[in-house]
């Protein structure tokens, strides 16, 4: 057989033809028809979109390609789902960035990523002053002042969890001394919650007709509505002291709202025909190291008692009044009665009892300035 060049030439061109024609073909063959190529991920057959990148492929399964998780210092509860290190890819066994294309029979490797822990942020508080009261008079002087302290804690940023607390530096009480007399015999009656008609002026007769002086610690609220019985109280040489306005407990009022009480108060007094009270009792006894800052800013002196007979005590009886203030009072003994406040009848009743047994033990009655613990305060 003779060889034709041309044939021969046209088989060439013809072979050269098939091979471009299949090698045109056989990329979209093994990308397959759909759309889609074959790969390995993590070990298993599976396919992906046509010239998707490696993070494109992964976002369709995002359970694989999970971050980890990030965890309270403390305990190691998941604080964020999601918020530790990002997963770990690998294509044909190499790390990768998200960016790469992927190609037929890639190899794809995914590992979750490992969880992490939050980091801490240190953070200094202050600790607040305590209070100490010591001692067993009645008037309050403040023997310290005491400070505030300061505390060290490493907190979770994210979750807050105090992990270390330290305290760097102890916080010093106040330290509120109740002064104490001396032997001198004489002690200060007081009366609480008034004024209230029917029982204030009751109450200011028998103090007249004896001869008594007594301090009275009036409510701002029923100065305002009864200032007469303060003008009498002032008028026949009687005290009369504060006791806030609406009887609220010191220690957790708002300080606004105190001060309001404190000055309103001093103000209804005044406008009453009262003089600007020197003396404060605070209610129920209960102070704290701001409110007698407060007092002091307000020029008010603290005062306690000594001797609380519980004339306001649903079942109180003249008697056991009577008994309880003679057997109780001591030289510079505060004496705590109330003219107010619910019915005081039995108190009326104990008074003139308690002022004879008294004096035939020798006392006298003062006003809180003539105790041996209270003289006179210089503002
Ligand atoms: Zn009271």
């Amino acid at each position: 057989m003779q060889t034709n060049p041309t044939h021969t030439h046209r088989l060439g061109l013809s072979a050269i033809m098939t091979a471009l024609a299949v090698f045109a073909v056989l990329p979209l063959l093994a990308q397959g028809f759909f759309g889609r190529v074959p790969v390995v991920l993590d070990g298993v057959p599976a396919s992906v979109g046509v010239g998707d990148s490696l993070g494109e492929a992964l976002a369709e399964r995002p359970s694989l390609a999970r971050s980890g998780d990030l965890l309270a210092v403390t305990d190691g509860r998941v604080v964020l789902s999601g918020g530790g290190e990002p997963a770990h890819v690998r294509l044909n066994g190499r790390p990768v960035t998200p960016d790469v294309r992927i190609a037929p029979g890639d190899t794809i490797e995914v590992e979750r990523g490992a969880d992490a822990v939050e980091p801490t942020v240190e953070e200094t508080h202050a600790i607040s002053i305590p209070t100490k009261v010591v001692g067993q008079g009645a008037v309050l002087t403040m023997a310290a002042p005491g400070s505030v302290g300061v505390q060290r804690v490493s907190v979770g940023t994210v979750s807050g969890d105090i992990v270390t607390s330290e305290t760097v530096v102890p916080p010093e009480p106040m330290i509120l001394r109740r002064m104490s007399g001396d032997r001198k015999k004489v002690v200060a009656l007081t009366f609480d919650d008034g004024p209230w008609p029917g029982q204030t002026d009751k109450i200011l007769d028998i103090l007249k007709r004896e001869q008594v002086p007594a301090t009275f610690f009036a409510l701002g609220v029923y100065v305002k509505r009864h200032p007469a019985l303060v003008a009498r109280e002032t008028r026949e040489g009687h005290d009369v002291g504060n006791h806030t306005y609406y009887h609220p407990n010191l220690t957790t009022a708002d300080p606004k709202k105190l001060q309001r009480e404190i000055a309103g108060t001093n103000a209804a007094i005044k406008r009453a025909g009262g003089e600007r009270p020197e003396w404060f009792r605070p209610p129920m006894g209960l102070v704290n190291e701001q409110s007698y800052a407060l007092l002091k800013a307000e020029k008010v002196r603290p005062v306690l008692w000594t001797v609380d007979p519980q004339d306001w005590h649903r079942d109180a009886e003249a008697a056991r009044i009577e008994r309880a203030v003679v057997d109780g009072a001591r030289p510079g003994s505060v004496i705590l009665l109330h003219d107010g406040g619910g019915d005081r009848t039995e108190t009326i009743k104990a008074l003139p009892g308690i002022i004879g047994a008294l004096r035939k033990r020798g006392y006298e009655f003062v006003l809180l300035d003539g105790l041996p613990q209270a003289p006179k305060a210089r503002w």
